[in-house]
Formats: C-alpha cells, sequence, structure tokens
C-alpha cells in the first residue's frame, strides 16, 4: 500500500560552509525522495529559537539557534512512501559518531551539534515543520 508523505529537511550550516549540498541533495534522490520543495534561506535568532522550541529547556538550546542561524541553510520537502521514517533512517543518530556507517550523519556530520542535517521526527512534527517554512 502506498502512504506517500512529506518531511521536512534541512541542511545545516556546516555542511553548506563545505560545500556538501550537491552531495547530500544526491543522497536523497537516490534513495527515492522527491524534493518537492526546496529554498536557501538564511533565518535570523529568533526564527531559529521558534523552530526549536521543542528544545528551549536543553542545556545546548541557545547554541543550537546560534548554529542554525550562523550561515545560509537549504529547507527542503522531501517526499516518497514514508518519508518521515525513511528520512531518519538515512539520516542516522543524532551524534554521527553513533551513527551507522552509510548514514548522512556518519558520512558528512562533524560532531553533535555540526551534525549536517535536520529531518521532522514525527508526521505531525512535519506539518508543522514544514508549515513554518513553506507558509502558503
Ligand atoms: P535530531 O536532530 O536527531 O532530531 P534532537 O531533536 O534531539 O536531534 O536535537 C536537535 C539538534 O540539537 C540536534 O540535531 C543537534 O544539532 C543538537 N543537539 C542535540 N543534542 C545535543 C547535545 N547533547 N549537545 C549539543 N547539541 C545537541
Ligand atoms: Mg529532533
Amino acid at each position: 500500500m502506498s502512504n506517500i508523505e512529506q518531511t521536512l529537511s534541512i541542511i545545516k550550516p556546516d555542511a553548506i560552509e563545505r560545500n556538501l549540498q550537491d552531495k547530500i541533495k544526491n543522497e536523497f534522490k537516490n534513495n527515492g525522495f522527491e524534493i518537492a520543495k526546496e529554498k536557501k534561506i538564511h533565518i535570523s535568532k529568533q526564527e531559529a529559537e521558534q523552530f526549536y522550541k521543542v528544545h528551549e529547556t536543553k542545556p545546548f538550546y541557545n547554541d543550537l539557534c546560534n548554529y542554525l542561524s550562523s550561515g545560509p541553510i537549504i529547507v527542503m520537502a522531501l517526499q516518497k512512501n514514508n518519508a518521515v521514517l525513511d528520512n531518519r533512517k538515512l539520516m542516522g543518530a543524532t551524534n554521527p559518531k553513533e551513527a551507522e556507517e552509510g548514514t548522512l550523519r556518519k558520512k558528512y556530520g562533524i560532531s553533535i551539534d555540526k551534525n549536517s542535517v535536520h529531518g521532522s521526527d514525527s508526521l505531525d512534527n512535519a506539518k508543522i515543520e514544514l508549515e513554518f517554512f513553506f507558509k502558503s
């Protein structure tokens, strides 16, 4: 049965800085994702704080928001069957040191705070996050 979903993906500043965007986009395409929407933006700290609001009580919140607003990012709506879960699998664990071989964070991530990609963690959050960046 088909279960087409869209999920929000972000290529984070550390990956853009190292010019990895085309490589990472090809990883998505080679793994069956269609890039349905895409834009390159540079968000403000305030926008990063809003986006990561679920983490506002975490000790790393301030650094995380400074980081996401530190340079350009590419935000994408990725579409395929089971896109949310399949993107999380392709990304690998939050900490690149714990990520499985072949995953994006293992291949491209530098550290837990510079882990190259974001992906929505549930279908509900995908809808909220897509709306955040692609309000119609
Ligand atoms: P994920 O991005 O895998 O969904 P989380 O939602 O838990 O992970 O965290 C959001 C982001 O916050 C992570 O991608 C990472 O950049 C950063 N982060 C998470 N945990 C830590 C930590 N312990 N120290 C520093 N940064 C962290
Ligand atoms: Mg998360």
